[in-house]
């Protein structure tokens, strides 16, 4: 196991089994149902899964756990396989399915029932709950608990031929409806569903519970530590009883963690589905979704995404992480990989009066790795500098472009600025500056400091580009609570700007790039629309946290 891996709970465990003999190869797999977009909760199901895998040599499948037809689909199926090889892992194997497992499963229900220990009950879904009973009161057995193997089977037998209508019957395991532990309660193992489904078609009549399904499905894989999240842990007796009454090749074991809920974010598939319906947003991959496609539209690199998840740690009590933690990660990962580059959000145009030929520049793609190399720009007589780098007076604080005061242009020459030209309204048309160096990187010979570092594009060869400036989606920090989502809504969490001029090698800029903008931040080029004759890029993240520093 690597260094900078912290110790946790499930590694712990883990090694406990390999080094007690218990297990002699790790085997995980990472289960969605395909019913959704993949979003941050499930990178982190991902990373544990694939990551302890990794670290111990071991295989991890992928498992679509394909057991509700109604709500599944191809698209998810897709997206889901493309978000897990985008994070960087690739499973063991084919990608498997629950549904190919359905008539291995569906043999197992047989032998529940020749066993005695599983039934066909033909209570309504309103008879059953009264008859489950309640956190404080035992369930009461069902009328039809008693009915003989002979009679169970030939009844399952026909729920499977499609005799009988949804709902009508469901198989039940006969436990205890005195347990404690409600999940013991006879529960449900197969419901009549007259639905076809997107792998097997109208071939099945019958679908599985979830409990029925999982844990049979991790025996039949060979897995060793079926990791999930704490909801499923009262779920673990079931689980257990299962794999012991049943023939099963293996013993996998259930493991629970924490599920990861992040600030300003909402992981519930329902609401996530729901900002998609009511076009709140404009896809599942929208760059302000938390989904991994919306997150990667976005410019999140794969390797922050899997830095955050790391860094949050595994554990088992529930909790929510800043969302600024992620974030924090983005940055730290673009800082040292993201080549610099200049966009102009606001230009205006500023006029060197005394540049009589254009100047060609080596300018470094990144401070601190010369690895990035060098690109050329050209600085001309005209430039366009953002608007609110200019004012014709300002106090000491204006590190920026003032009348009869200095800067450095990026990259290039230090220049005075002279005047300005306004329109009738009084608003500022043009500027006019000197250059007051002939080399770059040199400081002026008459030792008067420039105050700052302003950026520019040249006017004669900058292009201009389309910039979505993302925010926040969510204004509180605890979006979910809210029933009504709209309410909770940033209204600032896009702003579009048609008028940006970049620098001319960012036109070329291949689809999912993410360069820093030189004071501006990072940003994207948009994996779907930007095009050389068209550049879209979207906003990564801002260069700082405006959201919990008071200056921002
Ligand atoms: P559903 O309500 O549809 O079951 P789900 O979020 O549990 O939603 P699954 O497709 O069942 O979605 O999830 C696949 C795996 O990802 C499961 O093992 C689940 O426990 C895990 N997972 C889902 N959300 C999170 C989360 N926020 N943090 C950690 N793991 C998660
Ligand atoms: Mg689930």
């Amino acid at each position: 196991m690597s260094a900078e891996l912290r110790s946790n709970f499930l590694r712990t465990q883990i090694q406990d089994d390999l080094d007690a003999g218990r297990v002699s190869a790790v085997v995980t797999r990472f289960p969605p149902e395909p019913n959704g977009f993949l979003h941050i909760g499930h990178a982190k199901s991902i990373t544990v899964n694939f990551g302890l895998a990794q670290q111990f040599g071991g295989q991890c499948h992928l498992r679509f756990d394909d057991t509700n037809p109604e709500k599944e689909s191809q698209e998810f199926i897709d997206s889901i396989q493309e978000d897990v090889r985008w994070l960087g892992y690739e499973w063991h194997g084919e990608v498997r399915y629950a549904s190919a497992y359905f008539e291995q499963l569906y043999h197992w229900a047989l032998h529940l029932i020749d066993q005695g220990v599983a039934y066909v009950c033909d209570l309504s879904p309103e008879e059953a709950r009264a008859h489950r009973g309640t956190l404080t009161e035992p369930g009461q057995d069902s009328p039809y608990r008693a009915r003989s193997v002979s009679e169970n089977r030939d009844l399952f037998v026909r729920m499977r031929a499609g005799e009988f209508s949804d709902g009508e019957r469901v198989l039940r395991a006969k436990i205890d409806m005195a347990s404690p532990n409600i999940n013991l309660r006879d529960p449900i193992l197969y419901r009549i569903r007259h639905a076809d489904h997107h792998q097997t078609g109208n071939e099945w009549r019958i679908y599985p519970t979830y409990d029925f399904a999982h844990g049979q499905e991790d025996a039949i894989e060979g897995i060793t530590h079926s990791i999930c999240t704490l909801e499923f842990e009262d779920h673990r007796p079931l689980y257990d009883w299962l794999i012991a009454n049943l023939p099963v090749p293996h013993q996998p074991r259930q493991i629970e963690f924490a599920r990861l809920n992040t600030s300003y974010t909402v992981t519930s598939k329902r609401k996530l589905k729901q900002l998609v319906d009511e076009a709140i947003v404009e896809g599942w991959d929208d760059p302000r979704m938390p989904t991994i496609s919306g997150l990667r539209r976005r410019g999140y690199p794969a390797a922050a995404i899997r830095h955050f998840c790391e860094e949050v740690g595994t554990s088992r009590s529930d909790g929510i992480v800043d969302v600024a933690m992620l974030e924090s990660a983005v940055r730290d990962e673009l800082n040292r990989h993201a080549p610099r580059a200049m966009c102009v959000m606001r230009p205006l145009r500023l006029i060197l009066t005394n540049l009589t030929e254009p100047l060609e520049l080596q300018v470094p793609n990144h401070p601190a790795d010369p690895s990035f190399g060098h690109r050329e720009l050209i600085l001309t007589r005209e430039l366009l500098i953002d608007a609110e780098d200019f004012r014709e007076d300002a106090n000491k604080h204006f590190k920026r472009l003032v009348i009869g005061k200095r800067v450095r242009l990026r990259g290039g020459l230090v220049i005075e600025a002279e005047s300005c030209d306004k329109d009738g309204d009084g608003r500022i048309q043009c500027v006019y500056a000197q250059c007051v160096t002939s080399v770059p990187g040199e400081d002026p010979e008459d030792g008067v400091k420039p105050k700052g570092v302003i950026h520019w594009v040249s006017a004669d060869h900058a292009v201009p580009a389309t910039i979505r400036q993302y925010d926040r989606l969510f204004a509180v920090p605890d979006p979910g609570k809210s029933e009504d989502l709209g309410a909770v809504l940033n209204e600032n969490s896009l702003t579009t700007n048609a008028s940006a001029m970049i620098e001319p090698g960012l036109a070329n800029a291949a689809p999912e790039a993410v360069f820093q903008f030189e004071r501006e931040g990072y940003f994207v080029a948009d994996r779907y629309e930007h095009q050389s004759q068209r550049p879209v890029f979207n906003m990564t993240i801002g260069l700082r946290d405006t959201w919990s520093d008071p200056n921002g």
